[in-house]
């Protein structure tokens, strides 16, 4: 079997908002071969700027676009074709946008090889671990501790066990904040997991205090309140938060993990399968921080190509309390799949049909397709 071509397609929603919704401008990958067999995938970053990664000509042998490095090969080599495209882009590359797309162009390749056997792709990865999972709702924050309620209430209505705050109006004030947090833990009870993501960094003493007074509303996990990359500032915040830290979402490849781990106290990782290197850079992030004790919840805030390849993981890890399950209204996540992934009764189940066992529905690729 060898790769013809690898397609990117933009998805773009004809109104684009300044929120934390990264599934608004979305690049879809189609890997095609001379079988007919057509593998898909997603890299989870910007559109425009993953297009170029794809289609860019070679500027020397460690600068090359990477749709060049793939015509013509095998695509059940996945990981030395991994291998090739992270040496051969390494100059501009090595982490960010260039790792993002080849984490979609893995996926896709996982993709066509489960469905040139008939197996999902869980099953090439050596079998299941589980064959459903709970998912947490993952929304937007409000501003106000009556908004945050009203909508914490109207997701434990709908069957989640779980529920994460983010982003959104999060950050003005940590003593707001946490006001935000404790008033909705009054209003669901003991029984729900109750999960705060800052998005953005705060400083340091402030994450500090805000993981002493989050403790008090038994938070799950506190997301991101510090700068992806500050080694030290991690390490000193787990050193004394007593609620969990967890972060890792923007991270690429697999060493970025094994400093979060072993030098910043990390608890809880959140790779983030389209933008880390894709299927098999993750479980071998994962197989580091199983051995360590530390806990892999994937990030997946975007399309159900995402969440598939997250499914996908998910079943080989050892342990893993929650799939990411983004819930707000949005025709790219919604509209997608001639078959949505969705959850009933906040329990989502591991693809089972060939490869990603998604099928994407064409009429709404066309509808919201921009050459732009
Ligand atoms: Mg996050």
């Amino acid at each position: 079997m060898k790769i013809t071509d690898v397609e990117g397609i933009r998805l773009r929603l004809p109104e684009i908002r300044e929120i934390g919704d990264g599934c608004q401008d979305i690049l879809i990958i189609k890997v095609h071969t001379d079988e007919g067999i057509v593998g898909i995938g997603e890299a989870h970053s910007n559109a425009v700027v993953s297009q170029a990664i794809l289609d860019a000509p070679m500027c020397s042998v460690s600068s090359s676009g990477l749709k060049r490095l793939l015509i013509g090969e095998d695509p059940r080599d996945i990981n030395r074709l991994y291998d090739k495209m992270v040496k051969k882009s390494v100059t501009p590359g090595r982490r960010g946008a260039f790792m993002h797309v080849i984490s979609g162009i893995e996926i896709a390749l996982w993709d066509i090889l489960g469905k040139s056997v008939g197996l999902p792709v869980h099953r090439l990865l050596g079998g299941t671990r589980r064959e459903r999972i709970a998912v947490y709702a993952s929304d937007l924050s409000p501003g106000t501790p009556k908004a945050a309620v009203a909508l914490a209430e109207k997701h434990v209505k709908n069957g989640y066990k779980a529920v994460k705050l983010g982003w959104g109006q999060l950050g003005g004030s940590i003593k707001g904040d946490a006001k935000l947090v404790g008033d909705v833990r009054k209003a669901v009870g003991p029984d729900i997991d109750l999960m705060l993501d800052m998005g953005f960094p705060v400083p340091l003493d402030d994450a500090m205090k805000l993981g002493r007074m989050l403790a008090e509303h038994e938070v799950f996990f506190l997301e991101e309140p510090l700068a992806p990359d500050d080694l030290p500032g991690w390490a000193k915040l787990t050193a004394v938060s007593p609620t969990p830290i967890a972060t890792g979402e923007k991270e690429t490849g697999f060493r970025p993990y094994a400093n979060l781990i072993d030098h910043g106290g990390l608890r809880i990782i959140q790779p983030d399968v389209a933008r880390t290197g894709g299927i098999a850079e993750t479980l071998r992030i994962a197989t580091y921080a199983e051995a360590r004790s530390v806990r892999v919840i994937p990030h997946c805030w975007s399309c159900d190509v995402l969440v598939a390849a997250t499914l996908h993981v998910i079943a080989q890890l050892k342990e893993c309390p929650y799939l990411e399950f983004n819930v707000m209204d949005n025709p790219l996540r919604t509209q997608l799949m001639k078959e949505p992934l969705r959850p009933k009764n906040g329990i989502i189940e591991i693809p089972n049909k060939p490869g990603l066992g998604i099928e994407l529905d064409e009429k709404t690729v066309a509808k919201y397709r921009w050459a732009g």
